[in-house]
């Protein structure tokens, strides 16, 4: 049998892009060029940056989408319980094999020898044989006696070590809370310019995602909270954190430091079927395409990472470096639609995305699980055009998103907000709608068909309505429609 390998790219691309912002993207021209290229989602990443660097990209951002009529979500990246080393005396120190060195929790300015430990409790937390890590991994220490605040320690991987490196400590529970003082700085400006959601680094337990709830008790509109997944912690309450939290990241980057690098992918698998069978959405983060920080082509490596993404259902993958300080940062965003699309057009064709559906639970299943199921049956079973979702808080987009149907879903919101949300859920097209259109419903749904998706009279289409934000309320009613 020949290999085929002509498949026409998918005309609207399922997987969701986010990328993140920096300097060389934060203009309105290249943030224009952005999502033209097929940006969904917008990072802003506040490990670096102030606030009045933040609110300018912000307030670009929402002016650039609202030009373009497209609902760009912006999702603000909080540092968590992120360890860093202090300051050098001349900016950095070199450490070599074998060496002897002391890592203070002291407020010293460092200097050969001698690592401040900008986390001031890590004398407690470490133990003899603890091993610490500098520099995303690349620099490694052995701690051998713990003297009060004083780490004496055996350098294992040398190197340079410069300024507010992070610190990686595999295996250990660390006690520092889950949102620092400039998280909570952070988050409180960013809730206030009303960002859509809140990424929060090294998300440990549920009760670390209820703090930022609770916080948000103080603004007028929530925002949705993306918990990063980066630890040994955050794999064993991986439950628990999904289902508190509003969707989250598989953040590669730091689990490739804390977990063996072969462990990663293993733990991405899971990630994404374990917040699938939950509804939440599932972003795949981190060195996607670093090859083109500096070129203009990805490995084929980059390549086949980014088609395993797509082909097991993500909702969306990210870029960071390359597209906040790369050289190429619209063609890496061109080419991550290019390969998700090409993927998503042969998975159509072959399997038509292997829908989810949890037959396999034993009845009764919850009502969205079995409504989502129903949508995915129906909507292979006719062949259906897409299906209209009708969603006031996102709920009902998000529980037909994650059964991945083979029709593209259309979900209208009166909510701007509520749209900007869906645009972060797989194969989802947000529409915002007016209250009014909602309730002459089936002629909406045969317009969207045909405005979004170019449906024509004669074929088939689904309707979904009737979820409510108060559970008590459900209605949920499946129309099929011919257009
Ligand atoms: P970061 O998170 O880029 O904020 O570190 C993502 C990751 O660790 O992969
Ligand atoms: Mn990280």
């Amino acid at each position: 049998m020949p290999i085929d390998i002509e498949f026409t790219p998918l005309l609207h691309r399922r997987t969701k892009i986010v990328a993140t912002l920096g300097p060389v993207s934060s203009s309105a021209k290249t943030i224009g060029e952005l999502i033209d290229a097929g940006v969904n989602v917008f990072r802003l990443n506040m490990s670096h940056g102030d606030h009045a660097s933040h609110t300018e990209v912000f307030n670009t951002i929402r002016q650039v989408s609202n030009q373009k009529k497209a609902h760009i979500a912006i999702l603000a990246d909080l540092c968590g319980p992120k360890i860093r080393c202090g300051l050098f005396e001349n900016g950095s120190i070199n450490l070599l094999p074998g060496e002897q060195v002391i890592v203070t929790t002291r407020e010293v300015t460092g200097k050969q020898g001698l690592i401040p430990s900008a986390y001031h409790q890590l004398n407690q937390d470490a133990q003899v044989g603890t091993q610490l890590l500098f520099d995303d991994g690349k620099l490694e220490l052995l701690v051998e006696k713990i003297d009060q605040t004083e780490l004496h320690c055996k350098v294992i991987q040398g190197g340079e070590l410069k300024d507010r490196k992070g610190i990686n400590i595999p295996n250990c529970e660390i006690s520092a809370p889950a949102l620092t003082e400039k998280d909570y700085a952070d988050a409180r400006l960013m809730l206030g310019l009303q960002v859509d959601f809140l990424g929060l680094s090294f998300t440990r337990k549920a009760a670390d995602i209820e703090l930022l709830r609770d916080l948000m008790d103080e603004f007028d509109r929530p925002a949705a909270i993306i918990a990063k997944m980066e630890n040994h912690e955050a794999l064993i309450n991986a439950d628990e954190i999904i289902l508190a939290s509003d969707g989250i990241m598989v953040a590669r980057g730091d689990m490739g430091v804390e977990l063996n690098p072969e462990e990663v992918p293993i733990a991405q698998s899971q990630l994404v079927l374990a917040a699938r069978k939950l509804h939440k959405p599932v972003i795949v983060a981190t060195q996607m395409l670093e090859s083109m920080l500096t070129q203009t082509q990805p490995t084929r490596a980059e390549v086949s990472d980014i088609s395993h993404a797509v082909q097991s259902g993500a909702d969306a993958i990210m870029l960071s470096g390359e597209t906040a300080a790369g050289q190429y940062p619209v063609e890496a965003v061109a080419m991550m639609d290019r390969i998700a699309r090409l993927n998503e057009s042969y998975q159509w064709q072959t399997d038509h995305f292997r829908s989810l559906q949890s037959h396999s639970a034993t009845p009764p299943i919850a009502l969205h699980h079995a409504v989502a199921n129903a949508i995915a049956s129906l909507s292979l079973d006719l062949q259906v055009y897409c299906v209209i979702v009708m969603s006031q808080g996102g709920t009902s987009a998000a529980v037909v998103s994650s059964t991945r149907p083979s029709a593209p879903i259309v979900a209208a919101s009166p909510k701007a907000a509520t749209c900007r949300k869906m645009n972060l859920y797989w194969g989802t097209v947000a529409v915002e709608t007016d209250t009014d259109a909602i309730e002459a419903h089936h002629k909406l749904a045969s317009n969207l068909a045909n405005e979004v998706f170019g449906a024509n009279p004669g074929d088939r289409i689904l309707l979904l309505e009737g979820f409510n934000i108060n559970p008590n309320q459900h209605s949920p009613a499946i129309t099929v429609l011919t257009v």
